[in-house]
């Protein structure tokens, strides 16, 4: 399968030029010294047992975004997760986000079949972790609409997006900017850069990846490049989960403060 960077459709990347026309549900983010979150789509296997294991050296966890109908299969990223690798990363304590169920692009479908995928990969999850709350959300392909978003806003709390850049100041909640960590594309310094980038503007830095192997497809990366950057952000600022950076952000009379407007 083809992924994030082959696939973003012109469509999407049209939606997020005018993006702030059609900010679907904005909040006002501000993280006083930056944060961090470190994401894997598609959740390969490799991701977990090496990804996961370098967040846990530094005590800190991740979120994986699963698609249940790829469970115990595998492709271009190598073998994907199986169920044991789901239920172990959530019992570790990393959060279990929701991709669509057939890895399908939301920006290709109608708000009714992304309702499906959605709603046949929550019962899949459920079925597995018995009923964790799955509240965020990202886009397979860096596929979105205008629909897709006003869809998803109504059932997540955050979907990540592919558009590279810092969350910071008012952002869209559905439509969250991370950057991705490939081999083929590394260059520490800039992605060190978003981090302190990040810790300027009091903003969310989001990574992504796929596989994490020393030989990765062209959609991931390699243990020690994923751990240069882990090691960076630890050292200069928390890296969570995402949706314990959204539960941060909402903490009332906290100094993270994310003042939703009207959506
Ligand atoms: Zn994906």
């Amino acid at each position: 399968m083809k992924r994030e960077l082959m696939r973003v459709s012109l469509a999407a990347r049209l939606v997020r030029e005018i993006g702030g026309f059609f900010c679907t549900r904005p909040a006002k983010i501000a993280w006083p010294g930056g944060v961090a979150s470190f994401t894997f789509d598609d959740f390969p296997r490799s991701a977990w047992t090496n990804g996961g294991a370098i967040l846990e050296k530094y005590d800190r966890r991740g979120t994986f975004y699963a698609a249940m109908g790829m469970a115990g299969t595998s492709s271009d990223l190598g073998a994907l997760f199986d169920l044991e690798d789901l239920r172990a990363a959530h019992a570790h304590g990393h959060e279990i986000g929701c991709h669509t169920y057939h890895h399908r692009d939301c920006g290709q479908l109608v708000p009714s079949d992304i309702a499906d995928e959605i709603d046949r990969n929550a019962v899949a999850l459920a079925r597995v972790l018995g009923a964790p709350a799955i509240s965020n959300f990202a886009y397979p392909f860096g596929g979105v609409s205008i629909s897709a978003k006003s869809e998803l806003a109504m059932r997540f709390a955050s979907c990540r997006g592919t558009g590279r850049g810092i969350n910071h100041g008012t952002v869209d909640l559905t439509d969250l900017l991370s950057t991705s960590i490939y081999s083929r594309t590394f260059d520490r310094e800039r992605l060190c850069q978003l981090i302190d980038d990040a810790q300027a503007a009091s903003g969310w830095v989001i990574f992504y990846t796929h596989d994490v192997a020393d030989e990765p497809s062209p959609y991931g990366c390699t243990p020690a490049e994923l751990q240069s950057i882990v090691a960076y952000a630890a050292e200069n600022m928390p890296v969570l989960p995402v949706r314990e950076v959204l539960a941060g952000l909402r903490l009332a009379g906290g100094a993270p403060t994310a003042e939703k407007r009207a959506a």
